[in-house]
């Protein structure tokens, strides 16, 4: 068997699929390699098997990563536009939500539809069901052992992601083989993911499960996003939830604002003047759930009586707990549901404009298994796109 490629991409993912199609349009051979059964897996069921593939409005500010510059070169080479000009040619329906977010209207398979027939078209060989057992570095490129066969190649490709859902198939390879070349991985952890409550916290609200309302949240360093928090049997979700978890750091608070579209100090004043004798229960009830007024006036974080009798501290206290309530998340769900994995390959060591590692020619690392993580709403998937681009034109 030929088992020289010039080209081998180490995980059939986002940004795996995307550099193997690109890296073949310009004539390489590519072998892609992936343990799992299918390829695309976190697409098939992203979005809630819809796919929200990519964003509107896509900027630099909407990723973290340790070196901010980093994701530039590669978001403006690839954009958003660029992608959809690949929906175009598969024609496949999209939507745009809330945020600029854009859904396939269908499915996430068509998503992986396209990308495989890229590489069909591009003569990229996927190959699926591979164990990678070890990489070596060769004099004229690498060796790349599986259970399979060895095969040896130019360019290799680390597109194995992050650690988030072990049970779709991520593990922690692309760090180790960082580790095996001497570069550096920086500290990892579960992003765009639940919080869970401490015990005490969990009973006061756990009649609250379900309950959806809309605020602002923001995390110690300042950053905050507006949208729906949800109330778990475990603790707080929503998507402002999952995107404040990228700036939330173990032990901290956050604060959240629990009416944010309306001026709360305003709507109480006039509530005082009409209604002098209402409780400050109901004049709550009128914005929040009534179970979640009552279990703050439970839990004494606010009292209760006529709107009349508060005083002036009671009155701006009141509105300060409204505005600014404290909530100290025991951790987060983890792993298990975290979209997304913080962390990892320290891009200091590549160059952003071929994902190339600068002092290992030939080594390459692209999509989540970089310290490059995106907001929720399609930023990771672009990066995906568009990393895969950048090492797609290099490999
Ligand atoms: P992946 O897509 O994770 O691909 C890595 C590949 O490497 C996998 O196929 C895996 O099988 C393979 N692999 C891993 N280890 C090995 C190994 N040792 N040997 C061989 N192969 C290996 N982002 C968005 O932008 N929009 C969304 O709507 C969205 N929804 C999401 C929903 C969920 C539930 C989750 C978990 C994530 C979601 N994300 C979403 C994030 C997005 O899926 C990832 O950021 C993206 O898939 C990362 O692409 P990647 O190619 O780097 O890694």
């Amino acid at each position: 068997a030929n088992t020289h490629f010039d080209v081998i991409i180490i995980g059939a993912g986002a940004a795996g699929l995307m550099c193997a199609a690109q890296a073949g349009l310009r004539g390489r051979k590519v072998l892609l390699l992936d343990h799992a059964k299918q390829a695309g897996k976190k697409i098939l069921i992203s979005g809630g098997g819809r796919c929200n593939f990519t964003n509107m409005d896509v900027e630099p500010n909407n990723y973290l990563c340790s070196n901010p510059h980093f994701v530039k070169s590669a978001l403006s080479r690839y954009t958003q536009w660029d992608f959809l000009g690949l929906i175009a040619k598969y024609n496949v329906a999209y939507h745009e939500r809330d945020f600029g977010q854009l859904f396939c209207d269908d499915s996430a398979k068509e998503i992986v539809n396209i990308l495989v027939s890229e590489c069909q078209e591009a003569g990229a060989k996927i190959q699926l069901r591979t164990e990678i057992l070890g990489i070596e570095k060769t004099d004229n490129g690498y060796n790349v052992n599986t259970n399979l066969l060895s095969y040896t190649c130019e360019s290799l490709v680390i597109a194995s992601g992050g650690l988030s859902m072990p049970k779709l198939g991520a593990t922690p390879f692309g760090y180790k083989v960082a580790e095996q070349f001497g570069l550096s991985v920086l500290p990892t952890r579960a992003g765009l993911v639940p919080f869970t409550l401490h015990d005490h916290d969990k009973e006061k609200y756990q009649d609250l499960s379900g309950v959806s309302i809309p605020t602002r949240i923001e995390s110690k360093d300042g950053t905050s996003f507006a949208a729906d928090m949800l109330f778990t049997h475990r603790g707080l979700s929503g998507p402002v939830v999952l995107q404040i978890s990228n700036y939330w750091l173990a032990g901290e608070a956050v604060s959240i604002d629990l009416l944010p579209n309306i001026d709360l100090t305003a709507e109480l004043t006039q509530q005082r003047e009409s209604h002098p004798n209402q409780s400050v229960k109901n004049t709550l009830a009128l914005w929040l759930p009534k179970r979640f007024v009552e279990a703050l006036i439970e839990s004494k974080q606010i009292t209760d009586k006529p709107l009349k009798q508060l005083d002036h501290k009671e009155f701006d206290g009141l509105i300060h707990t409204i505005n600014h309530w404290q909530v100290k998340p025991n951790g987060t769900e983890g792993y298990r549901t975290a979209e997304v994995t913080l962390g990892g390959v320290d891009t200091d060591q590549l160059s952003s404009k071929t994902m190339e590692c600068k002092d290992v020619k030939g080594l390459y690392f692209i999509g989540e298994v970089t310290d490059v993580t995106g907001w929720l709403g399609g930023y990771n998937f672009q990066w995906a796109w568009a990393c895969g681009w950048a090492a797609g034109q290099s490999v």
